[in-house]
């Protein structure tokens, strides 16, 4: 089928858009008519060819809502009219050994989240495009997904909410109720405020922490922070992290504040880079947990300088891929949080675009936008 699609002509080129023709939808694959994809930062970096090796065109956009256009062979999940969003996630077959053990990421009967090249999509002078950041691309009128990616939107879900459910929002706010499990009233701290940051502190908020203290750079991220439930914020470039937040815990925790036993219970990371991890791990109280989110590149992720000394009293780290959620099971309940307004999912969408508008998206977004849209078939 020719449609229209946002491609890189090679990894770090200017997106440009123009038709391909996209396969038909393989075995157990549906096509998705796309009404709204969500730009996430993952999409720019793949774009800008930061996610390894390959070359060659490129297309992005994992963040996507649509309607369930056609179905493959042996599809049973939904039917052609289903609305959809549609993730990296895959919602395990549930009878293997991993998915017994709730662990439906390691699910062995289903595709493994990955790239794909060639994928159904191919540029008219014949070059295959490859799929740079998921197994499904968003900045198109139409994609082919394994029906494992999809998970039913309800009616009354905007199409944009359910993008930004895709992945932005599932990343943070799915990082702190599946991994952190705060109990209410331990302290909660996360270091970078976009919209993942943003996401998770809505997430600590709904958990009862207390207090939550966001760490950004960026002044007009920390009242953002503020608004979604931040009670305290501090800011590297003018003040001392480590000082201000073992203040604002031990004073909490009904001490003086002085002195090393204080510390978040829960330091979510949502930016990249080591030394932010170093700092991280530094903010976490003794007895806590970081957990990381942000990543860049594996070779720039090496956490060399944790001394086992440090670990030995119960300290924690770890991680969280796409909020570590069970895709069935966790985005129904964050539908439900949102309809009834215990999250605000529209305060971190930003700006609207068309696809033909896409390459100005993304720089509003690389300038710092929280989660810009792009819109495709409609909102509705
Ligand atoms: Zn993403
Ligand atoms: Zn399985």
């Amino acid at each position: 089928m020719r449609i229209k699609a946002a491609i890189v002509p090679k990894m770090g080129d200017d997106i440009i858009v123009e038709e391909v023709e996209l396969a038909e939808p393989g075995e157990r694959e549906v096509r998705i008519k796309i009404m709204t994809c969500t730009i996430c930062h993952s999409d720019i970096h793949a774009l800008n060819g930061e996610h390894g090796a390959y070359d060659g065109p490129g297309i992005a956009g994992h963040e996507i809502a649509g309607i369930v256009d056609k179905i493959g062979a042996g599809v049973t999940y939904v039917k052609p009219g289903d609305r959809v969003l549609c993730t990296e996630i895959r919602q395990g077959c549930g009878h293997c050994k991993p998915c017994l053990l709730g662990q439906e990421w390691f699910c062995e009967n289903i595709p493994a989240m990955s790239f794909r090249v060639p994928s159904p999509y191919t540029r008219l002078n014949g070059e295959a495009i490859t799929q740079t950041c998921s197994g499904a691309s968003g900045f198109a009128e139409y994609t082919n997904a394994h029906e494992n990616m999809l998970c039913k939107l309800d009616d009354d879900i905007p199409f944009e909410i359910g993008s930004a459910l895709a992945c932005g929002f599932m990343s943070g706010f799915g990082a702190v109720l599946n991994r952190c499990k705060i109990k209410a009233g331990e302290s909660f701290a996360v270091v970078g405020c976009g919209g993942v940051g943003l996401s998770a502190i809505m997430g600590a908020r709904l958990a009862g922490a207390i207090p939550i203290i966001a760490v950004d750079v960026m002044d007009v991220k920390l009242e953002a922070a503020k608004k979604f439930g931040a009670t305290h914020t501090i800011n590297p470039k003018t003040q001392d992290v480590m000082e201000e937040l073992k203040k604002i815990t031990g004073v909490f925790a009904g001490g003086t504040g002085e002195g090393d036993a204080y510390g978040a219970d829960h330091c979510v990371v949502a930016v990249a880079g080591k030394p932010i991890k170093r700092l991280a791990f530094d903010l976490t109280a003794k007895w806590g947990q970081t957990v990381i989110v942000g990543h860049e590149l594996w070779e720039n992720e090496y956490l060399h300088d944790i001394n086992g000394m440090e670990l030995l009293f119960g300290k924690r780290i770890t991680g969280s891929v796409m909020g570590a959620i069970e895709l069935r099971r966790d985005i129904p309940v964050y539908m439900d949080y949102y309809r009834r307004g215990y999250v605000d999912i529209d305060a971190l969408l930003t700006n609207r675009f068309t696809l033909d508008n896409i390459k100005e998206a993304l720089e509003d977004s690389t300038r710092g936008a929280l989660k810009n849209v792009v819109i495709i078939g409609g909102t509705k």
